[in-house]
């Protein structure tokens, strides 16, 4: 929590995530916690772990939650569970973390990228038919920046062709559709609890969520090297389980993770009340939440017009104010993708994204001082060529108020 002199003061910078914050709000918890696991001997999984699984398969209103190593390995196991190998193509986003696509080609199925809608940046449900073949074995739907994807035209699309889906709910925990949870939509979900996920842990881990018996099962013995009883190996399995440790600093935190979700909300409302103040509403692209969707603001992103992303960036951090480009280079373009053969303009609302979207600062605890010093910085970047000047300057000393 920040003392009463330090929200009096005007901001001098504004970090993109300041990690400490929440720490310090919980710190004797979470030390107390990791030094119980220190205690108690129990170093992988253990009861910390299956702590951890109930909560969260009752947190997402999932039958089944196991939990991993890391989101890139929720991702690579439930392709694994779901049979996917040498052959297979795979429906994907290529506007998304790398770990989406490498999971698939790390069993030898091939990455086939599909574009996004330029609104959400999910992928664009219209383009999905096209790119299904007989090959085709499964779809990947990415739940970009904490917003859920069109998941019910994904479903039918799934249904009528049998495909297995693999939501990646990496950035999206507590996300919901239509009152359903991401993650629990499709076969599996796939969770990350990287530091700067919603739900974040001291390091990696992961987690995966499901509703079939058969697929939990599989997921469970796959994450322990197939090895089912001990030292007799079922299947080609892989090292991939959750430290205590993470399982415990998480499990001090999810009771707290709804409360952050609302403090992100007021963010990106009042982020949004600041640039339309400021006019610069007509300037930027400011993110939108689609129908039904409970948008859980992983990042807030704009896009920049006019070429302009890079400049403006620039300008921000000589005012100590950090931002982010997610992703410059979409994974279509990536160097190690160059063998599938995409070229530049294949996928052009992708590319169009990489280019202008900008990620300003956005975590639980940021303050509305800190976000009208982000505002006033993108202001001053766009006032003498936007002519933002004049009674609209003076409007967001009413948003304040609110
Ligand atoms: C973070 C992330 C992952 C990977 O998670 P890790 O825990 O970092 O391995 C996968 N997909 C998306 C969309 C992500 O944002």
């Amino acid at each position: 929590m920040l003392s009463a002199s330090n929200q009096a003061q005007t901001p001098s910078g504004v970090p993109l995530i300041d990690m400490s914050r929440q720490y310090s709000a919980l710190e004797q918890e979470l030390t107390a916690a990791v030094l119980r696991v220190c205690q108690s001997g129990r170093f992988v999984l253990g009861p910390d772990g299956q702590q951890l699984e109930e909560s969260l398969a009752n947190y997402c209103r999932a039958k089944h939650a196991i939990a991993c190593a890391s989101g890139s390995d929720a991702l690579l196991l439930a392709l694994m569970a779901c049979g996917v190998g040498p052959g297979d193509e795979v429906l994907v986003p290529s506007y998304t973390f790398f770990a989406t696509a490498s999971a698939v080609a790390r069993l030898g199925a091939k990455p086939v990228f599909v574009d996004i809608e330029p609104s959400t940046f999910n992928l664009d449900v219209r383009r999905l038919q096209h790119c299904i073949t007989s090959a085709t074995k499964a779809i990947v739907p990415v739940h970009l920046y904490g917003q859920c994807a069109d998941m019910p035209a994904v479903l039918e699309i799934a249904r009528q062709y049998r495909l297995a889906v693999i939501e990646d709910a990496a950035q999206a925990i507590g996300a919901e559709l239509c009152g359903r949870k991401a993650g629990t939509m499709g076969d599996i979900g796939c969770f990350s609890f990287y530091p700067t996920k919603n739900l974040g842990g001291f390091g990696d881990g992961g987690l995966m969520t499901t509703d079939r018996d058969d697929l939990a099962e599989r997921l469970r013995l796959l994450r322990v090297h197939g090895m089912e009883p001990r030292y007799y190996h079922r299947v080609m399995g892989i090292n991939s389980r959750l430290d205590s440790i993470q399982a415990a600093v998480l499990n001090v935190k999810l009771p707290h993770l709804d409360r952050w979700t609302a403090q992100r909300q007021a963010c990106a409302r009042r982020y949004t009340q600041f640039f339309a103040a400021y006019g610069l509403d007509r300037v930027l692209t400011l993110p939108v939440e689609a129908p039904d969707r409970r948008h859980v603001w992983n990042q807030y992103i704009v896009r920049v017009p006019e070429g302009k992303r890079d400049e403006l960036r620039a300008h921000l951090a000589e005012r100590h104010i950090g931002s982010e480009i997610y992703y410059p280079v979409p994974l279509h373009l990536q160097e190690c993708f160059a063998y599938l053969g995409y070229g530049k303009g294949s996928l052009p609302e992708t590319e169009r994204a990489a280019a202008e979207t900008l990620a300003l600062p956005m975590f639980a605890e940021l303050t509305a001082d800190e976000q009208e010093l982000v505002v006033r910085e993108v202001a001053a970047f766009f006032g003498p060529r936007h002519g933002l000047t004049g009674p609209k300057y003076l409007k967001h000393a009413a948003v304040r108020q609110q």
